[in-house]
């Protein structure tokens, strides 16, 4: 059986569309952008990017891409949020702001690593992607404060606090994986389409 290139939506709004399109690509999938809900028809997944997640909550609603990302990861869809992705993802967010997607069994709190550790880079132990320690750079990031019985925790930070999660097809992370050269999110991204598509319909 061929398998056809996955074409995977990078959402486009506001934020790190650029570095999300060549992580797309090296990791063999083929990257749209999505600014309008027609640009979502016929795409097998979707990158949330980092940016501001205020604004990317705006800006979803005055394009009407709410209900439309929200239908495609109810077909199964997998989606990867980074950064601000998360926050989209997340189903609490604990500066009282109501959920975008809720769909990650997780609370974030906005900027939670505090004004000191602004920015900051760690290396990240991520078992289930190999033993090789992932460089996270991370950018006003969003702090996990709880994960739900729902979510798995994909990697820690040194402190061991959670930064990657995933809940069946949906993946987050804290950190921007677009800006170092290792690509195993966005693989592993490609490789829930490929699982998605042999799914028996
Ligand atoms: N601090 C941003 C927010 O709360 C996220 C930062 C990022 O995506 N780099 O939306």
């Amino acid at each position: 059986m061929s398998e056809r290139t996955p074409r995977i939506g990078i959402l486009a709004v506001q934020g790190a569309v650029r570095e999300h399109v060549a992580a797309v690509r090296d990791a063999g999938g083929e990257a749209v952008e999505v600014r309008l809900p027609r640009d979502l028809v016929g795409l097998d997944a979707l990158v949330l990017p980092g940016g501001e997640s205020t604004t990317m909550r705006r800006l979803i609603d005055a394009y009407g891409l709410r209900e439309p990302i929200a239908a495609m990861a109810r077909g199964g869809a997998p989606l990867l949020g980074t950064c601000a992705g998360m926050i989209l993802l997340a189903e609490r967010i604990d500066d009282g702001d109501g959920p975008v997607f809720g769909l990650l069994d997780v609370a974030v709190r906005r900027n939670g690593y505090g004004r000191q550790l602004d920015s900051f880079e760690a290396d990240l132990d991520v078992p289930s992607l190999g033993s090789e320690p992932m460089h996270g750079v991370f950018i006003r990031a969003p702090l996990v404060t709880d994960v739900g019985p729902r979510a798995e925790v994909l990697a820690r930070d040194p402190d061991g606090r959670p930064v990657a999660v995933r809940q069946g097809r949906v993946l987050a992370t804290a950190f921007h994986p677009e800006l170092t050269p290792d690509r195993r999110f966005h693989r592993l991204l490609v490789r829930l389409v490929a699982e998605e598509s042999r799914r028996p319909a």
